[in-house]
């Protein structure tokens, strides 16, 4: 009997994995995921608990965030893990680590996680899809910091998101200064 390979489970297909930090998801990311899903047949987007990056929203916040957006998309599984990328993706039937790249500064950065990653499991692949024309300059920690000094980021995040932003960060209302040589 031909065995079955990994990934291309009977129910699920072809799977990837999109793991990250979605702190929180943006346009950027939800264009990568679609664009995968012309590729895969599920992605399982895997929210990273890790504290040592101090994520703003916890990982509850950020799950429910990023179901809240796919819960009408079958195709997108959510889910969130502790530790070792690697030993996470092996406890799936995933045969791909899924990043999205945008600048050369990303490169840096994604092509040790890389060949980390596959130093750990030599099986494991990632595959970068290279960020819109649209969402090139969107970054969780742009919109962060934009959302924190009162700036508009709709269009950028999801409705949901840009309403969570708000709640954390309520700047007090302050008097209109009048800005002049004679203060
Ligand atoms: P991490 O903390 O693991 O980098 P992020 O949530 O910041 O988590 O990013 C997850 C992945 O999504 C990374 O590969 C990142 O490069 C990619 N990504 C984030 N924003 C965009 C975007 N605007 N376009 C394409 N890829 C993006």
């Amino acid at each position: 009997m031909a065995k079955r390979k990994k990934g291309e489970d009977k129910d699920m297909g072809k799977v990837a994995i999109y793991p990250g930090s979605f702190d929180p998801i943006t346009y950027g990311h939800i264009d990568v995921v679609e664009r995968a899903l012309e590729i895969f047949d599920k992605v399982i987007i895997a929210i990273a608990e890790n504290e040592e990056k101090r994520p703003l929203f916890s990982v509850e916040d950020r799950l429910q965030m990023v179901k809240a957006f796919f819960k009408d998309t079958p195709k997108v599984l959510v889910d969130s893990f502790k530790g070792l990328l690697v030993d996470y993706v092996a406890k799936t039937n995933a045969i791909v680590i899924l990043r999205g790249l945008r600048a050369t500064s990303d490169f840096e950065y994604e092509f040790h996680m890389a060949s980390m990653n596959r130093s750990l499991n030599t099986h494991l692949d990632t595959l970068f899809m290279m960020t819109s024309k649209d969402y090139f300059f969107v970054s969780s920690r742009t919109i962060k910091e934009v959302a924190r000094l009162g700036g508009g980021v709709e269009g950028l995040v999801p409705d949901l998101v840009v309403s969570r932003l708000k709640e954390k960060f309520k700047l007090p209302v302050t008097k209109k200064k009048q800005i002049g040589w004679d203060d």
